[in-house]
């Protein structure tokens, strides 16, 4: 499971991820991370009978912690198929059935936004 955590960092604040996986026993995959002085948001991934453990310790650091079902989300309707998307994205979210529809594996989605940038027909958004 996906989870994005925002983070409010305090001076001298030890580092929350870190202390998570030694708190827990629990592995954490760390998919992107968007840390500045004071602030981040990290997007990390944990096997989904381990999720609320880690949640819990992560809120318990002061974290915001939100599951993530669906990051990518393809509007149908604007959709035109034309492969924009295929090409762009580094984690082979978007691939081509037997028929040349696309089609979505969401779960490997790591929200850089690069798809929706390049969608010439705005037919993607992120989860937010
Ligand atoms: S780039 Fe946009 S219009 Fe093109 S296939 Fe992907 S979602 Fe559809
Ligand atoms: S946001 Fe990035 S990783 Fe997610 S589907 Fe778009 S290009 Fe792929």
């Amino acid at each position: 499971m996906k989870l994005l955590v925002k983070i409010h960092k305090k001076r001298g604040q030890e580092p929350i991820i870190a202390r998570t996986v030694l708190d827990t026993g629990v592995l954490i995959n760390v998919e992107r991370a968007n840390i500045e002085s004071m602030s981040g948001e990290v997007l990390i991934e944990v096997a989904d009978p381990e999720a609320k453990r880690v949640c819990d310790r992560l809120k318990e650091f002061g974290a915001e912690v939100e599951r993530l079902e669906d990051s990518v989300c393809r509007n149908e309707e604007e959709c035109i198929d034309c492969g924009e998307c295929v090409s762009v994205c580094p984690q082979n979210v978007f691939s081509f059935d037997e028929e040349w529809n696309i089609t979505l594996k969401t779960e490997k989605c790591v929200l850089c936004g690069k798809c929706v940038e390049a969608c010439p027909h705005n037919a993607l958004s992120l989860h937010q």
